[in-house]
């Protein structure tokens, strides 16, 4: 059984309890993030603990932590669950008033919830699927508009992911007025003549942390990145095609809508940025 972290306690899975009023369960009032782990250390946990801070400012949410908190839980759960390779995963939510109302609770009274809880993924490095690649589908993006904040609203990625499911797929890539935006729960990228393009950042996307990363090593690597909007039709005569996540790193696209990207294979664009960011992540991971 997990050890679990819930407002300051390690209890066990089954004992860990949430208010049914909590603002988190009845209105997804609420933000978090995905550390991944590989051989027991957290990877970019600071990448993870400024985003968190950006999502909770955002929505005018105190922050119930400190970076050396919340490092020192971090730790503690992958220790106490022995997470060699997985993730650890954070929610904060605005907390229960008791009751249900739109408004927001005063924060003086009612203090923001947190939970967090490891996933052991054993192999997620050496995950299979990177040496197949992933087929996507294409779906309309009906997401709200602050696709920014990583709130955990994540109704219509699910959605998205059953779609996919549904066609024999792995993921699907979401369209609005005909360029990608991103994945359900991942960036997207694709490349032509060597050329790595990926959507700038704004609201209408996550601001990976992956992709930052992926994006400095590319650069490091002298390859030539470019930051805008692609369309369908683009990524289906793209030489390759790839997503980024904390849970998948790099991960190879191969089919987008039934037709093959490239040759029908992972990628060596992919391939080597793949690579690069396992190693370089690990070095500086803590
Ligand atoms: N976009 C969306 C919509 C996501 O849910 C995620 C993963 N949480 C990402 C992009 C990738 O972000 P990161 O690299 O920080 O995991």
């Amino acid at each position: 059984m997990r050890t679990v972290y819930v407002n300051g306690e390690y209890l066990p899975e089954d004992e860990a309890k949430i208010s049914i009023f909590d603002r988190g369960f009845l209105m997804a009032d609420g933000v978090y993030e995905v550390t991944s782990v590989l051989d027991g250390k957290l990877i970019d946990f600071d990448g993870h603990y400024a985003r968190l801070e950006r999502s909770l400012g955002e929505l005018d949410m105190n922050n119930p932590t400190t970076r050396e908190e919340l490092l020192e839980v971090h730790r503690e759960l992958v220790a106490k669950n022995e997470i060699v390779e997985g993730m650890v995963y954070l929610q904060v939510t605005r907390g229960s008033a008791g009751d249900r109302d739109f408004v927001y609770p005063d924060p003086e009274t009612t203090k923001p919830t947190i939970v967090l809880f490891t996933q052991s993924k054993p192999g997620l490095a050496h995950a299979p699927a990177a040496k197949v690649g992933w087929k996507i589908i294409t779906i309309e993006d009906q997401r709200w508009a602050r696709r920014d904040i990583k709130t955990v609203q994540l109704l219509y990625p699910s959605m998205g992911k059953m779609m996919a499911k549904a066609a024999g797929a792995d993921d699907a890539w979401l369209v609005e007025d005909g360029h990608v935006t991103e994945g359900t729960s991942n960036n997207a990228y694709i490349v032509k003549d060597g050329k790595i393009i990926t959507r700038q950042t704004s609201n209408d996307i996550l601001h990976g942390i992956t992709r930052a990363a992926v994006l400095r090593f590319a650069k490091e690597a002298q390859m030539v990145v470019e930051e805008r909007p692609f369309t369908v039709d683009e990524a289906k005569a793209a030489d390759e095609a790839f997503v980024t996540s904390a849970s998948s790193f790099v991960m190879p696209v191969v089919e987008i809508d039934g037709a093959a990207v490239g040759a029908g294979e992972p990628g060596p664009v992919a391939a080597r940025l793949r690579e690069i960011y396992l190693e370089e992540s690990l070095k500086a991971a803590i």
